[in-house]
């Protein structure tokens, strides 16, 4: 089939290669001139396992094509994915102005028929304000009765970062909100190659396939913030917030995933869509309790850390105790196997750090460039090459994200290259009772015996 994404980003990009490599012949339009050149030679502009070789194999086989030309992709694909970003208003509602913009683009070079189909996250009624777009454009082109046809179908997106290219090839579902079987027909043809086991395909009306969106992150936020609540409470009575991991996860209908308990969550999905669902919330008169105490717990929990900081060194009797002082900080990237900086936790620590006057070296194994790009050159911040690098000089090292290399780290020369021997770990990589045997203050996430 003939699929067009506009909004070559994260999601566009990693489900437009998965496509292409089932055999589709996919169009990718962005308007990032930049982007668009390095994809043509062969520059990713982000980091996901596995998405390399699927980009390259593709485009070098015809099947994946990079453009700027908006034209060409209304007319390639009779399939027209809208992808791009809907980053939170001022308010914390959605702005679909670059939803919208595609949806003009669409109509205005659109001469055959068209599905559209919103993959953006977008809030419920997204759909008929798309539609609408279409329509007004396509009325100052055409006469009455003579304009192509074309529906707006939602399929929203349910790939996690550092996992995307393995999301799309095995999805759990597939979400397909329409009101027309043709619709629904040619989105069966698409998605076949990746519906074989068994039924994934879930059909639904179009405001019920938005909310689900919302609804599944919004769930999983607030499966974070339910632990980290747990946590704050298990360091006040003397608990141990892994045990009690262990201990409710062994019950199915809990679970063990998603309850690791830890500095917050970031990345750019979970912190705006749990706000995007409370201003819709609050748009039809009914206030979302739960998720308001989600955002609010998460925004107490990215300040854990410096909480942790300030009371080991006395920040509150001396508002000088760190000033000038060097932290070491592994993982800046918001989760692990991405180099994603939007809302990571690193960022609230390293604002926070500095305002205090301390100053940081940091280390990520792929966020690096993303870090310079988001931070710029300053004289508070050094990006170093490796995580051992980052020590040299340090007076205490921080954990803000759990990459893999960095669970069974060297402890000797962790003691001999930091000034004090002090960890503050935002995602409990390590026992307590071994840090302890190995002399560092560890400090970490609701374990009252590191505290
Ligand atoms: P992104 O910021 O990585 O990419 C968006 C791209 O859209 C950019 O390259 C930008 O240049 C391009 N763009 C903007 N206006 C355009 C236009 N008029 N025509 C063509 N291209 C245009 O965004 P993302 O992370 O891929 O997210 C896209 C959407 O998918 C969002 O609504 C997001 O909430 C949702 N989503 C994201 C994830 C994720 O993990 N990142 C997962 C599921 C859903």
């Amino acid at each position: 089939m003939k699929v067009t994404f506009y909004g070559i980003g994260y999601v566009g990009l990693v489900q437009a290669a998965v496509l292409a490599d089932a055999g589709h012949d996919v169009c990718c339009v962005d308007i990032d001139q930049n982007k668009i050149d390095n994809l043509k030679k062969g520059i990713i502009p982000i980091y996901e396992p596995g998405l390399t070789p699927i980009v390259e194999d593709n485009y070098a086989s015809g099947r994946l094509h990079f453009t700027t030309d908006a034209e060409f992709g209304v007319n390639f694909g009779e399939l027209q994915f809208i992808a791009v970003g809907t980053p939170p208003d001022e308010d914390g509602s959605a702005d679909l102005k670059y939803v919208l913009k595609v949806a003009e683009t669409i109509a205005m070079h659109m001469t055959t028929s068209k599905i559209v189909v919103d993959k953006s996250t977008v809030p419920v009624g997204t759909a008929d304000k798309v539609s609408a777009q279409i329509e007004q454009v396509l009325n100052t082109r055409f006469d009455s009765g003579k304009a192509p046809t074309f529906s707006v179908v939602s399929n929203p997106e349910f790939l996690k970062e550092g996992s995307a290219v393995s999301d799309c090839k095995r999805p759990d579902r597939i979400v397909i909100g329409t009101d027309s079987s043709d619709a629904e027909d040619l989105m069966r043809e698409l998605y076949a190659p990746f519906n074989r086991n068994h039924e994934k395909i879930i059909v639904m009306d179009i405001k019920s396939a938005e909310l689900t969106k919302y609804a599944a992150n919004c769930m999983l936020a607030t499966k974070i913030s339910f632990m980290n609540e747990m946590a704050n409470i298990a360091e006040l009575v003397g608990a141990d917030i892994e045990n009690v991991r262990h201990g409710i996860g062994s019950d199915p209908r809990i679970g063990y995933q998603f309850i690791y308990p830890g500095c917050g969550y970031g990345g750019s999905c979970f912190p705006k869509d749990v706000q995007a669902l409370v201003q819709t919330a609050d748009g039809i008169g009914y206030e979302s309790q739960i998720l308001k105490a989600v955002e609010a717990v998460n925004f107490r929990q990215k300040h854990k850390l410096f909480e942790y900081i300030s009371k080991h060194f006395g920040l509150s009797e001396n508002p000088n105790a760190i000033k000038g002082k060097t932290f070491a900080l592994w993982g800046l990237s918001f989760k692990p196997n991405t180099d994603d900086m939007r809302a990571a936790s690193s960022l609230v620590l390293m604002e926070a750090l500095w305002k205090a006057g301390a100053k940081v070296q940091a280390y990520d194994p792929e966020a690096m460039e993303e870090t310079q790009r988001v931070c710029g050159n300053r004289a508070d911040l050094t990006l170093m090459g490796t995580k051992e690098s980052a020590l040299k000089g340090a007076d205490a090292l921080v954990i803000c994200t759990e990459w893999q290399n960095f669970r069974a780290p060297d402890f000797g020369l962790i003691k001999e290259s930091l000034s004090n021997s002090v960890i503050f770990d935002g995602r409990n990589m390590f026992e307590p009772l071994r840090m302890k045997k190995k002399g560092f203050d560890y400090y970490c996430i609701g374990r009252a015996l590191s505290v």
